[in-house]
């Protein structure tokens, strides 16, 4: 299964993946269908949201953090539930249409890879849908 691979640098980041889903396109020659992509992890997810002003994606960082505080009376030992959480609240997949070789996203849309617990090194996993051959 093709996949990306992404290292996160922050505890808590947006890494915009727009290029590499490009390139991964590109290489496997898809021109019509659509594009799965999917988080292997519990603590990472992904989203697609406005990469041309980057106080966005920091607001959106900034606002989960304050929705998902990193100190509370969560049960899991392991320190990291906030993590968790923000990965349910994101969701760990996207689906993104391709049509004529190109990704369909709108003019302001990027796709970013989410990291809640980074640093770390991040899968995206990538399956091709075809249309149905007329
Ligand atoms: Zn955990």
């Amino acid at each position: 299964m093709p996949y990306l691979t992404v290292q996160s640098r922050r505890r808590a980041e947006l890494i915009d993946i727009t290029d590499q889903v490009r390139d991964l396109v590109a290489r496997h020659k898809v021109t019509e269908g659509a594009l799965l992509l999917f988080v292997p992890h519990t603590t990472a997810g992904i989203l697609i949201n406005e990469n041309a002003d980057p106080d966005v994606a920091e607001d959106i960082l900034a606002t989960l953090a304050d929705l998902v505080p990193r100190q509370g009376a969560y049960r899991h030992g392991e320190g990291n539930s906030d993590a968790h959480i923000k990965t349910v609240l994101t969701g760990s997949s996207v689906l993104v249409p391709i049509f004529q070789g190109r990704l369909g996203l709108g003019t302001w849309q990027g796709i970013y890879l989410a990291e809640f617990d980074g640093p770390r090194r991040r899968q995206v996993t990538a399956t091709f849908l075809a249309p149905i051959p007329e």
